[in-house]
């Protein structure tokens, strides 16, 4: 089922969002993004003539705690909503169930933090630092077994089922995937923004126009090598850049001076390149990098090659030819995905490098290739830019659009296909 297709009229429906939304020390919200990305999906539910069971987590809290209620965010999700939202203390009990049936069309109840409640991770809480294994095996047990009761609850309270928090579908928790098997397929659905995600992974990982390039940055080979390996098995080219740049340069015997570097993981790097080679995968290197006398923005710096920079240096971001090679790579593509940034570029010395990155993906992307930037801090860059809306799709999810990259299948996606 679609949320085009189905007609909420009458209907009330759950819809699991994510508004773990970051809050100052005065509980304002600082910014709205993840609440505003949820808006399409609540205004056709409430257009249609349905009411909607708003469920979300915020933070990680270990209990109730103050600081993580969802009361903090009521009046700002009303004011966006255009609509008076309900607050359930809790999103169990009495209340919720109450305020839940008393919905009327057109009306909205958000539910307190739904990991309040440890049965919405399924992970124990509160053992022992000394807890024996047995005794952390029957906290587990208990905790799974109560959160079938959990999940069953949040079910009973709608009569159908929409996921639209993307950020959390890579978690097999009770609302982002559990509670999805008391709803039959015709009533379980994503919402738009779970649509658009869907899609443009799609788009990267099986519906591929080529050339395929895939720009992998960030500080460390070692968090990125299931996605490295699985798009080595799809991309036409890999570009290489970023801190882990340097673990390939010293593995093939580089100087890379005081360049970040994983030394247990050369021999790594040596077989990403073999299996590039045997895949017939264009990887492609830095040759030059900016290099910096400290890691400050304020360092001295100069340009030199990768693989001769001088004791005492680090390389903090790549280097004219380098941007060159990468560019011309990129404008050659037709699909494109973009993690992690080129270089240190929190400092504003060494962004040159990203944001050539990312004008070479404006560039193809208005010559028709289709590009997906997600995973972190390639979205910072690309808004630090001003260019999200210059490139096909910018993904909300960290960690679900790397794991769904790296070719998992997220619990959260699975949960509404079955
Ligand atoms: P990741 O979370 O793995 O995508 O890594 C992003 C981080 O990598 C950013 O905070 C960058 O500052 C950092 N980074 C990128 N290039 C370098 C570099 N050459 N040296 C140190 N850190 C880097």
């Amino acid at each position: 089922m679609t949320i085009d297709q189905f007609n909420f009229a009458g209907k009330k429906a759950f819809v699991r969002v994510d508004f773990n939304v970051p809050l100052d020390e005065n509980f304002n919200i600082t910014d709205d993004t993840r609440i505003r990305a949820a808006l399409p999906t609540l205004k056709k539910i409430l257009g249609d003539g349905g009411s909607v069971i708003i469920g979300s987590h915020l933070g990680r809290p270990k209990g109730v705690t103050e600081k993580y209620s969802l009361k903090h965010i009521l009046k700002h999700v009303s004011e966006l909503l255009g609509v008076d939202v309900q607050f359930a203390n809790d999103c169990m009990g009495e209340e919720a169930a109450v305020k839940a049936a008393a919905l009327q069309p057109g009306e909205a109840l958000l539910l307190e933090n739904l990991r309040f409640y440890a049965e919405e991770e399924g992970k124990p809480r509160g053992l022992a630092d000394d807890a024996t294994d047995e005794e952390k095996a029957a906290a587990k047990k208990a905790v799974k077994e109560s959160q079938k009761e959990f999940s069953k609850k949040l079910a009973s309270y709608a009569d159908c089922y929409v996921n639209d928090a993307f950020g959390t579908a890579h978690r097999a928790h009770a609302s982002t995937a559990l509670m999805a098997k008391y709803f039959d397929k015709d009533h379980k659905m994503f919402g738009y923004l779970m649509e658009k995600e869907v899609k443009a992974v799609d788009k990267v990982l099986n519906d591929i126009h080529r050339p395929f390039t895939a720009i992998m940055g960030g500080s460390k080979v070692s968090s990125k090598i299931e996605i490295i390996e699985n798009l080595l098995n799809k991309v036409d080219n890999l570009i290489i850049a970023g801190g882990m740049t340097y673990t390939f340069t010293k593995a093939m015997g580089g100087k890379i001076g005081l360049s970040i570097c994983e030394e247990d993981k050369l021999d790594l790097a040596l077989d990403i390149m073999k299996q590039a080679k045997e895949k017939g995968v264009n990887l492609v290197l830095a040759v030059d990098a900016k290099v910096a006398d400290s890691f400050s923005n304020d360092a001295n710096t100069q340009f030199c090659e990768v693989n001769a920079i001088p004791d005492g240096w680090e390389g903090l971001d790549i280097g004219p030819k380098t941007e060159e090679i990468f560019a011309n790579v990129i404008k050659s593509s037709k699909t494109i995905l973009w993690n992690g940034p080129t270089g240190v570029f929190e400092f504003e010395n060494f962004t040159h490098g990203s944001r050539a990155v990312a004008e070479a993906i404006v560039e193809a992307t208005k010559n028709g290739a289709f590009s997906l930037v997600g995973g972190g801090d390639s979205v910072a860059c690309i808004n630090k830019f001003g260019l999200a809306s210059s490139v096909s799709y910018v993904s909300t999810g960290g960690g679900a659009l790397l794991e769904a990259i790296e070719g998992k299948v997220l619990p959260g996606i699975a949960a509404v296909n079955e």
